[in-house]
């Protein structure tokens, strides 16, 4: 089990509004007409009163990468009664056995981290039982990094899980493609060839599917290397330590004792 320490004092709204605006000068490095990217505050460990903080300075959309976690905050009572046009999006690793629980949470928008046929439709068959009128939005997990030990489909197969989810799933909105990328990359190779691997898939795919590339997004991009990401094309980026500081994991053994 993960717990969360307080390390470090984070001024939530003088970050976002720095991550803000290095976003505005990294976009106008773009070729006009390419849409301001969405900014996902990834909140996993913080507490809720970060968020609520972050809410308040106009932020709507937060990242959580547990099930168990995303559960908690967006069924919080502070949430629900401070937030109520917050967006969560899920971007951890999902297993099939816990989809049930993960789509009844509120105010749940999109599941980025779709990485096969099966677990596609295991979203699509839990989501049609709940017979709400709108679809759930999903992206597909790319490993473009290729590392055996990272989840993510293999650039070759998203055209055809890309089909599959159009013609088998409709209760799933096929959203776009992300990519998580090994760390090396993202600090030391410019182009981030996880990025121009990413590209290449979202080009292929509008070509395929023939839609307009502006319809299909393109979520990479991290506390690391936002900017660069969105000169590559990035229509999300997931930003986490730079807005709520960094992380400290405590592992709590079965003696309930905390350790590093
Ligand atoms: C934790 C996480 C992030 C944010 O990482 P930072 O380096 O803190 O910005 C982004 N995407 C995913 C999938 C994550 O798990």
């Amino acid at each position: 089990m993960l717990r969360r320490m307080a390390t470090e004092t984070v001024d939530i709204v003088a970050s976002l509004n720095n991550i803000r605006q290095l976003m505005k000068n990294a976009c106008a490095t773009r070729k006009q007409g390419f849409k301001e990217p969405l900014l996902i505050a990834v909140s996993k460990t913080k507490p809720v009163e970060m968020i609520v903080e972050a809410y308040q300075a106009g932020q709507k959309d937060f990242g959580e990468n547990y099930v168990q976690e995303l559960i908690q905050k967006a069924s919080d009572e502070q949430i629900l009664s401070k937030c109520p046009d917050i967006r969560w999006h899920f971007i951890g690793h999902l297993q099939r056995n816990k989809v049930t629980k993960l789509i009844g949470a509120p105010s749940l928008t999109v599941v980025d981290t779709v990485d096969s046929v099966k677990l596609a439709d295991a979203l699509n068959s839990g989501w049609e039982k709940r017979q709400l009128d709108r679809k759930l939005d999903v992206m597909l997990e790319i490993n473009t990094s290729k590392e055996p030990n990272k989840h993510g489909i293999h650039p070759d197969q998203v055209v055809s899980i890309a089909d599959h989810i159009n013609a088998r799933c409709p209760g799933l909105k096929l959203k776009g493609l992300m990519t998580i990328g090994a760390i090396e990359h993202s600090t030391n190779i410019r182009p981030n060839p996880d990025f121009v691997s990413l590209f290449a898939c979202h080009q292929a795919l509008c070509e395929h599917l023939r839609v307009d590339p502006s319809e299909l997004e393109l979520s990479m991009g991290m506390s690391e290397d936002f900017e660069h990401a969105i000169e590559m094309g990035s229509s999300q980026v997931r930003v986490g330590s730079k807005i709520f500081g960094s992380r400290v994991y405590h592992t709590i053994t079965d003696s309930g004792d905390e350790k590093e």
